[in-house]
């Protein structure tokens, strides 16, 4: 039995030296949802100074972490989770707006990617609390579907715009999401700052805007987990995209020798088995690129690639063969993004 920490980042971001004249590129990074931030972007004077611009971002996501981390006691998404049936939960317009873009992806997903999971997630051990039980064996079957039941997120009911009512013992768990959601709410303060040009990431998501400091595309590498020792796959050119990645080398835990990533299927209540070594989603926000790269773990390739044309997704999966040997194959909608090293 061993508990693996993230092996890594499946993504580099690449800042070439230089700057093109009269911009100065700032770089500003910090904690926040368990990982790092790091922001970059052209400063245009006294209102972006770093020092300004630091302090707001990180009252930002300590906004975002107040609504909606499950690892406080003091958050919305907390209050909610441990709210009776019947009883109204006040919440947050960016709760509001996260949850409504978890039930879109929820619906679009054939339910792959599920905020409704919270219990599964505790009960197999990948969530806020863990017991030493619960790192050395699996859930009993009956446990794993009773919890599979309660898991239901038709029993989310929202009468009015920020209020919830829960019609059913569920629990929401919206880390699939709300790291994505976090970089789209940095960009949308940088912009609303001025800023034009920008890399935001939050522990693998990004939001770029605009041009990199030698003034073309920023430049950002899908990578091979580190047992592939972090060989640079391919790379992105972008100058206006939000993208994730989820991995199954990122978060994992191991039981017997079985490894398990933190995904789990919310159809079977079982953590999911055949995953693709990676999966990079570029969308139309950092919040549906994340939550789409969870649930394309969930789904059987041939379903993903259904799913990723029918919704115009440029998709990047990198798999691994029983041998071990590194492939990858794209949507697409991703070929328009894949420069030259
Ligand atoms: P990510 O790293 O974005 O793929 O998110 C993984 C996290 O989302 C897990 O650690 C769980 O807390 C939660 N989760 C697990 N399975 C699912 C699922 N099928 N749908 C939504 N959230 C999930
Ligand atoms: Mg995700």
């Amino acid at each position: 039995m061993r508990l693996a920490l993230p092996a890594g980042l499946a993504l580099c971001v690449m800042l070439l030296a230089g700057c093109s004249p009269n911009v100065d590129y700032q770089r500003i990074e910090g904690q926040t949802m368990g990982t790092r931030y790091h922001i970059s972007y052209a400063s245009l004077g006294k209102a972006t100074a770093p020092a300004a611009l630091q302090a707001a971002v990180d009252a930002r996501l300590e906004a975002i972490n107040r609504s909606m981390s499950t690892y406080r006691d003091d958050s919305v998404i907390t209050a909610f989770n441990r709210a009776p049936v019947g009883q109204p939960v006040a919440i947050d317009a960016d709760f509001a707006q996260v949850l409504r873009l978890a039930r879109q992806v929820r619906q679009d997903s054939a339910g792959a990617f599920d905020p409704a999971v919270a219990e599964l997630v505790d009960l197999w051990g990948f969530g806020a609390r863990r017991s030493v039980q619960q790192m050395m064996s699996i859930p009993d079957a009956n446990a794993i579907e009773a919890a599979r039941g309660r898991s239901n997120f038709d029993a989310v009911t929202q009468p009015e715009p920020l209020t919830l009512v829960k019609t059913g013992a569920v629990r929401l768990d919206f880390s699939a999401i709300a790291k994505g959601y976090g970089v789209d709410a940095i960009a949308a303060l940088l912009r609303e700052h001025g800023v034009a040009h920008y890399m935001v990431e939050i522990g693998g998501e990004v939001a770029v805007s605009g041009n990199n400091p030698r003034g073309g595309p920023w430049r950002i590498g899908i990578e091979a987990p580190q047992a592939a020792r972090g060989r640079t796959l391919t790379m992105l050119n972008l100058h206006e995209a939000a993208m994730a990645t989820s991995g199954d080398y990122r978060n994992y835990i191991e039981i017997d020798g079985q490894r398990y990533a933190h995904i789990i299927d919310p159809r079977t209540g079982y953590p999911v088995r055949q995953t693709p070594t990676s999966v990079t989603v570029l969308a139309s926000s950092v919040a549906l690129a994340d939550a789409w790269a969870t649930a394309f773990m969930v789904l059987d390739p041939e379903r993903a690639q259904e799913l990723a044309r029918q919704h115009g997704l440029a998709v990047y999966w990198v798999v691994t063969n029983p041998q071990g040997e590194l492939s990858s194959r794209f949507s697409p909608a991703m070929q328009a993004h894949l420069g030259t090293r």
